[in-house]
């Protein structure tokens, strides 16, 4: 079952600020009725006041969020490969086009029709093929694009700001200006939480407990972002985890999220929990 979901304009200007999400929360259940491989389509508000879609997020995981999160509990993730994110600049407004579905959205601004839990919306499959009529042709929003998340982490542990600054000059030309600044100014200098992620769990892998230090004499495992830094995630020790090289290719190659319900990362065929935990982890 598809679903339609208002974004709230400030939350979507910042998420293509910050490096794209591809996510999205909200503190209505329905959200986690949709079914895997179904499209997610939000719409949002331009600083102009027009209402233009935003996404189409095709669900790939859902998940929870901690207790107390601000954007609600309920989190979808899209396909990375098969989402989009549509340009909303020089879009006519969809008023009407909402008002086609069968939804029920009878306010003047309709906007006001989507508030609180009202925000999302069952779709008929009906709907979805209007939707996909109307955004065959919408251009796509180049600052969705996303930087390579391992080069970046690698480059970061590196503490290489010259190599940072490489890889974001070369491969995102359409990453935002602050973000641009956040990964190129800030990160490098704050690059010791890697060394300090070591310390605190003498090496190991925070999943398997793999100790390369007793092993090897060697520090081999590396601090991963929770929430991606291309999407947004803060290089602080609350968003990273120490895992092995093994845990870590897994992640990334799978893109497995992470779930607050149980603290663990989400595999395709498995859930693998954070085993050994000293230090405080926070949702963004
Ligand atoms: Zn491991
Ligand atoms: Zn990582």
């Amino acid at each position: 079952m598809p679903l339609l979901y208002h974004w709230v304009g400030k939350n979507y200007r910042r998420d293509l600020d910050w490096g794209a999400g591809y996510h999205l929360n909200q503190s209505n259940p329905l959200l986690h009725e949709i079914s895997l491989g179904d499209s997610l389509w939000a719409f949002t508000r331009t600083t102009t006041g027009r209402y233009v879609l935003a996404t189409e997020l095709v669900v790939r995981a859902k998940t929870r969020n901690p207790r107390g999160f601000r954007y609600g509990p309920y989190r979808v993730w899209g396909d990375l490969k098969r989402s989009r994110y549509f340009r909303t600049k020089g879009q006519p407004d969809i008023s009407e086009l909402i008002r086609r579905l069968s939804v029920k959205a009878s306010a003047a601004v309709i906007g006001r029709s989507f508030q609180g839990q009202a925000a999302v919306r069952r779709l008929t499959p009906a709907d979805h093929h209007l939707l996909l009529d109307y955004a065959r042709y919408l251009p796509l929003e180049s600052r969705a694009r996303l930087l390579p998340e391992e080069e970046l982490e690698a480059r970061i542990h590196l503490g290489d700001p010259d190599a940072i600054s490489r890889l974001i000059t070369t491969e995102a030309p359409g990453i935002a200006e602050e973000r641009r600044r956040y990964l190129f100014e800030q990160v490098p200098r704050r690059n010791p939480h890697v060394q300090e992620l070591r310390m605190l769990y003498e090496g190991m892998c925070q999943l398997c407990e793999w100790n390369p230090k007793s092993l090897y004499r060697r520090d081999l495992c590396e601090a991963h972002h929770i929430h991606w830094l291309s999407r947004g995630g803060d290089d602080a020790l609350h968003n990273m985890v120490l895992i092995c090289p093994n845990h870590h290719r897994a992640i990334h190659r799978t893109d497995a999220p992470f779930d607050w319900a149980d603290t663990s990362f989400v595999f395709p065929r498995n859930r693998e929990p954070v085993k050994i935990s000293r230090h405080a982890l926070q949702a963004k």
